[in-house]
């Protein structure tokens, strides 16, 4: 160790208890190093429904530490039929514009070693809260200001009027992030967050639902309706908790519209025009976790 090292062990203060907060948390420990994650919620939660990850995510997830990968494969759920066990996911037609009728006919299956997992965010968030010590995480923190020390290291104002010391400051405070705009600058068009206008609908459907719209091909296995500015992804996700239990098996009905200014405009445009979207819709509106 060279003489300008830390006298002290290196003590890292993570901002943003999310999945990335979280994952982060677990792998700096994993290195023995000292960590204290600052919540600014009370507790640690995902109001997100699904979420798709790739063999990529997965094998980073194992580097980073094997219990991760453990968390992930309690909750992740792939494709349910063995022969597409490979299938990202199959491109379909979504919408019937020159009305030849090939509304949800296949377009091309995109394949990938492995396929693609999918989970429900707060099911992942509370299997890796399981592998973080309470003692580490601060909840109702803040963030508001970052202060350089200098060789003492950085201090972190939360709003609650609090501070706390560390040698160094990650921000995983999500797509707000006040971190960011410490380091870019507040004046920095890319310290904020802006607009892009795009919407994206989610919804959760019982998979005996799902089934009974759809079929069991296109309910239990991922796919993409290519539509006019949207598109629809729908993939099976939340295996069942106890293998007699079918019924926890759920399907996520993510309906993205984009390029549409208004909600008039968004609305006749998920009123889709075949029986088919007529159902993808009904699915789409069952249950909506957040426009
Ligand atoms: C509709 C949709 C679909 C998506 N689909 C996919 C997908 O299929 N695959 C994929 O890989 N990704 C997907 N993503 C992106 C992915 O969900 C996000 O990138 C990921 O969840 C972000 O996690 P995070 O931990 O970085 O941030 P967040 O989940 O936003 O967590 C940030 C945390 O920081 C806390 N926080 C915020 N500000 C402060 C502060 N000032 N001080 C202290 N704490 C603070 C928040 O309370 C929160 O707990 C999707 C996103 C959306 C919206």
């Amino acid at each position: 160790m060279s003489s300008s090292a830390p006298q002290t062990p290196l003590d890292i203060a993570v901002v943003g208890g999310g999945i990335a907060g979280l994952t982060l948390v677990i792998g700096l420990l994993k290195q023995n190093i000292q960590v204290i994650c600052y919540e600014a919620a009370h507790h640690f939660g995902e109001i997100g429904a699904g979420v798709g990850l790739g063999p990529n995510s997965v094998r980073a997830m194992t580097l980073i530490d094997p219990a991760i990968k453990h968390a992930f494969e309690k909750v992740a759920t792939s494709n349910q039929w063995e022969s597409k066990k490979n299938l990202w996911l199959d491109v379909r037609y979504g919408e019937d514009g020159d009305e030849k009728g090939r509304t949800g006919k296949l377009i091309h299956p995109m394949e990938c070693p492995g396929g693609q997992a999918a989970l429900h965010r707060a099911d992942f968030l509370d299997e890796l809260v399981k592998r973080v010590p309470t003692n580490i995480a601060c909840f109702g923190k803040r963030l508001v200001a970052l202060e350089d020390l200098g060789e003492e290291g950085l201090r972190l104002k939360f709003r609650d009027g609090t501070e706390a010391t560390h040698h160094a400051v990650i921000g995983c405070d999500g797509i707000k992030s006040a971190t960011r705009q410490y380091i870019l600058g507040p004046g920095n068009p890319a310290a904020h967050a802006v607009f892009t206008g795009k919407y994206c609908y989610r919804g959760l459907i019982p998979m005996d639902k799902a089934e009974a719209l759809l079929g069991e091909e296109l309910a239990k296995n991922n796919s993409m309706y290519i539509g006019h500015h949207k598109h629809i992804i729908t993939f099976p996700v939340q295996k069942g908790k106890t293998m007699n239990d079918k019924c926890l098996s759920r399907f996520c009905c993510r309906l993205k519209l984009s390029g549409l200014a208004s909600k008039d405009e968004r609305s006749v445009s998920i009123k889709l025009k075949s029986h088919y979207q007529s159902q993808l819709s009904t699915l789409a509106s069952l249950k909506t976790i957040s426009p």
